[in-house]
């Protein structure tokens, strides 16, 4: 690729705005969902101990729900909370019909353990898709709760208008909330998919191949511009806070964005549509309940008339 005397810049996409959008949506019509059903999506977010980046996700999650209508509630346990109290709070609201969505924020104190923890959420409430039933449905192509990030991924790519069928996608990183269920969405719109990983011995290989290349790792300039085929879609998941305490993705944003057709900033890119699936699956938790509420009401309107009918 010719760097050096090209014009060429690729277009941003703009994830806030997509966010943006996807809220707004979401803001008209919870007035027609409360007329209709008597109630708003609820969302309650689950935070032990103090983690200053915790606090943030939490706070931003909160201010996202309630901004669009949602009932969205934030329970905050000290850090020495007892696994046996966090699991006991969990099924209290698990029970509870006025609850669509929970989320506990990760990581848990190491006192606790995550899976038993996320596991304990009932699967029709679990927002974050992390359940294990959740990706076992994802993984068996049944109707689940997808995760967030994974998600909003799609949805950045989606935007740019170019199909996803038949394109090579290189997944960079192969973690379980980020590189393998995006891998997995990227399968089921008809990707061929490639995942990359610490072990991969020729990395720049693989991600010169990529339509779609999307890297989710969290080093600083992992992917630079002679890793990235000319016109890509360019998705940065990466996330971290350089020397110079500014935040960065693992993309070499500007000398990338000269080769790439289409690229996400850091911040701006994937973090807002993270938010924004978030309460897109608390609103989808939200609909089965009202659904399914409204569905057993009439069978004992049923069975009730049928009681009297027969006295
Ligand atoms: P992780 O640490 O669990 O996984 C990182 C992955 O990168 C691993 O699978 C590892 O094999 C791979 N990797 C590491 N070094 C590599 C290398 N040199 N070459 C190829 N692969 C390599 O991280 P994660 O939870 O998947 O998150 C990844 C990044 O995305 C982080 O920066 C995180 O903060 C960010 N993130 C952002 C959002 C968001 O909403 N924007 C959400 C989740 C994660």
């Amino acid at each position: 690729m010719n760097e050096d005397n090209s014009d060429h810049m690729a277009q941003i996409i703009d994830g806030k705005a997509l966010a943006t959008r996807i809220r707004e949506k979401m803001k008209d019509r919870i007035p027609q969902l409360e007329a209709q059903y008597g109630r708003r999506p609820s969302l309650y977010v689950i935070l032990v101990g103090e983690d200053p980046g915790s606090r943030i996700y939490v706070r931003n999650k909160i201010n996202a729900a309630t901004s669009v209508g949602m009932d969205a509630r934030l329970i905050h346990f000290d850090d020495d909370v007892s696994e046996s109290d966090l699991l006991n709070l969990i099924h209290v609201l698990n029970e509870d019909p006025l609850v669509d969505g929970i989320l506990v924020q990760l990581p848990l104190p190491a006192h606790m353990n995550e899976e038993r923890v996320v596991d304990a959420i009932a699967k029709d409430k679990d927002v974050d898709g992390f359940h294990a039933l959740n990706v076992g449905a994802l993984w068996q192509g049944t109707h689940g709760i997808t995760p967030c990030t994974p998600k909003g991924i799609i949805q950045l790519i989606m935007s740019t208008g170019i199909p996803i069928a038949g394109k090579i996608a290189v997944v960079v990183g192969r973690s379980n909330i980020v590189g393998k269920p995006v891998a997995k969405l990227l399968l089921d719109e008809n990707a061929t998919v490639i995942i990359t990983h610490t072990r991969t011995p020729d990395l720049k290989a693989m991600t010169t191949q990529a339509d779609i290349l999307v890297v989710a790792v969290g080093k600083e300039r992992l992917i630079t511009a002679d890793m990235i085929k000319p016109g890509a879609v360019v998705i940065d998941v990466g996330i971290t806070r350089n020397a110079d305490g500014k935040l960065v993705g693992d993309v070499d944003f500007e000398a990338a964005r000269k080769v790439a057709g289409y690229i996400t900033p850091v911040p701006g890119g994937v973090g807002p549509l993270t938010i924004a699936m978030l309460l897109k699956n608390t609103m989808e938790c939200f609909l089965n309940h009202a659904e399914t509420h409204s569905r057993v009401s009439k069978l004992w309107t049923t069975i009730i008339n049928a009681r009297i009918g027969s006295k």
